[in-house]
């Protein structure tokens, strides 16, 4: 018989015979599946596990050991529940005694430290444990080869010493964001410590570099550290399975020294791992430099209209298509241009291309007017007023067809100098055009105080036009008051980001003086701008 303390130790006492059938449950155990008597369970022990479970307990009954140990679930009312089971063989040979202990309340504390054993605290990453479980499952799989690109940010210690741990902590949060948004959906991204990520992902070394250049655009936007913005970069080195290793400590050393090396190169670019000293390198700003030199920046024009939909004038866009990086949005390289103080050389010659494109197409349509975007850091130059005067004189335009759009930011900043800028440049028979209207946070004093003369909806005021964000058209009515407004003190308003037929006749209805967006007009090549424009002619 089963001595009673058994009982008072294991959660249930069940034998079974070789077949697996239940020959015995104990009193408790009864109670704990919820029944009140043996013949309310299966015969077949086996059906009560998890089919997976049932197996291995088959093989081990079938194997006949003296005794056994395993992890298994138990069905009970429909839900699987984990329990250890010890089996003791008994003295007739047909049949096992098993010490069944339900095991669910630590099963669920494994998961949760292992949880907290395989991710990092601060960013919730998985940590180097689970990178390298990770890393192991793929090598185990083999087939394809697979790559793990380690990053660490460049100008990281500075900030933290600059402006203090919680600072540090939030750049290193924000950068996790901004990586999670580039990785590819069956990349992991994972925390080493500090501030050394990696991204473990399919494929060799050379085309996972191809699509890390994302990551290189990503951190080189600023870090907003209120008061101040940080630049960061990012060095990244890749070491590939198992060209560059057989097995994840050789890969990650190997990726650590390809990182080295993209530091000592000049930092901020990707450096795949070779056992010879050379190695290949991508820099942005290195690359902004080649482009500008082999002529990889152009502008596109795209063209708007007035209210009855006629050509009347274009928005200069500046363009990049990189050798290295492919197209580049300039959302993405202006704060990096900037960042490298090219801007205002890249914007001075945006500006004198432009102004020579304004000559051809007022030839072919002489009201014809042409919208240059300038930066902060351009107007902030001493000499942004001689320069434009300058590109005027020089392509030999009327200047009053020139409209320069500067944001709400620009006429915060230094605003006694903005000032004199602007009053010498209206004076000279330039327009200003209030870009990304509405999206500021400045007071709307200056548009009565300085020479500006239209205002530029922003595009997302224009994309809620008949989709009420939050089900309220509050949107609607801010577009007709900023309308009313603008008109109020004589300037025009300007609705960029118009997709739809419906958005068109409702600022046709609200009276906008003049369209931008794809309904009308996609950005296009000069050339193409030039035909159009014989077309109206
Ligand atoms: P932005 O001045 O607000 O330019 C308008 C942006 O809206 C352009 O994006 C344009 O392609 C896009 N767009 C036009 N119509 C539509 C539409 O119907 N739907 C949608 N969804 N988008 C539309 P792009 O060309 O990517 O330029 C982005 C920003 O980069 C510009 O925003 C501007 O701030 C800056 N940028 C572009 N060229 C220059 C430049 O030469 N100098 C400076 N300083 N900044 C520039
Ligand atoms: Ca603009
Ligand atoms: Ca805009």
């Amino acid at each position: 018989m089963i001595p009673p303390t058994i009982d008072r130790v294991v959660d249930i006492v069940v034998r079974i015979d070789t077949a697996l059938k239940l020959t015995f449950v104990s009193e408790q155990g009864l109670r704990w599946f919820g029944v009140e008597s043996l013949a309310q369970l299966p015969q077949d022990f086996a059906e009560i596990l998890d089919s997976e479970d049932a197996g291995t307990l088959r093989a081990q009954v079938a194997e006949q050991p003296e005794s056994f140990a395993c992890d298994a679930r138990i069905v009970r009312q429909g839900k699987a529940v984990w329990v250890n089971i010890r089996a003791y063989l008994l003295a007739d040979s047909r049949q096992y005694m098993l010490c069944v202990i339900d095991i669910s309340p630590w099963k669920a504390d494994d998961a949760a430290l292992r949880y907290a054993a395989e991710h990092d605290e601060l960013t919730g990453l998985p940590n180097r444990t689970h990178l390298k479980r990770a890393f192991d499952q793929l090598a185990k799989r083999g087939a394809k080869p697979f790559s793990i690109a380690l990053l660490d940010l460049d100008g990281f210690k500075k900030v933290n010493d600059t402006f203090g741990h919680p600072i540090g902590d939030a750049v290193l949060k924000e950068t996790t964001r901004r990586l999670a948004k580039v990785i590819g959906p069956n990349d992991l991204l994972a925390r080493l410590g500090g501030d050394e990520f990696v991204i473990l992902t399919e494929g060799a070394a050379a085309a996972v570099s191809g699509k890390l250049t994302d990551v290189l655009l990503a951190i080189a936007r600023p870090f907003d550290t209120a008061p101040h913005n940080a630049y960061l970069g990012v060095s990244i080195g890749v070491a590939e399975y198992p060209v560059h290793g057989e097995d994840y400590s050789t890969v990650l050393k190997n990726a650590d020294t390809a990182m080295y090396h993209a530091k000592s190169a000049g930092k901020n670019r990707i450096s795949i791992y070779t056992e010879s000293t050379e190695s290949v390198d991508f820099s942005i700003k290195a690359a902004i430099h080649k482009g500008i030199q082999e002529g990889e920046f152009y502008i596109e024009y795209q063209p708007q209209f007035d209210i009855d939909r006629k050509l009347v004038g274009a928005e200069a866009l500046m363009r990049w298509t990189s050798s290295t990086f492919g197209r580049v949005s300039p959302d993405k390289f202006i704060p990096i241009v900037e960042d490298a103080g090219l801007m205002p050389f890249l914007g001075k010659w945006a500006l004198r291309y432009a102004c020579h494109q304004l000559k051809q197409f007022r030839e072919l349509m002489p009201g014809f007017a042409m919208s240059v975007n300038v930066s902060p850091v351009q107007f902030g130059a001493d000499d942004f007023d001689a320069l434009v005067i300058e590109a005027i004189s020089e392509a030999g335009i009327d200047p009053n067809r020139l409209i320069l759009e500067i944001t709400e930011s620009t006429l915060m900043k230094s605003q006694e100098k903005t000032e004199r800028a602007l009053a010498k440049l209206r004076e000279a028979g330039i327009r200003f055009s209030i870009d990304d209207f509405g999206t500021g946070f400045s007071s709307l004093a200056y548009l009565t105080r300085l020479p500006v003369s239209s205002i530029k909806i922003d595009k997302a005021f224009i994309r809620a036009i008949e989709k009420p964000r939050d089900g309220s058209f509050a949107d609607e009515k801010l577009v007709t008051a900023m309308i009313d407004l603008a008109h109020s003190i004589d300037l025009k308003v300007v609705a960029e980001g118009v997709e739809t037929e419906g958005q068109f006749d409702f600022l046709k209805k609200s009276g906008c003086n003049l369209i931008q967006g794809y309904l009308l007009g996609k950005p296009i090549s000069g050339a193409a701008l030039t035909s159009l424009l014989k077309e109206a002619a």
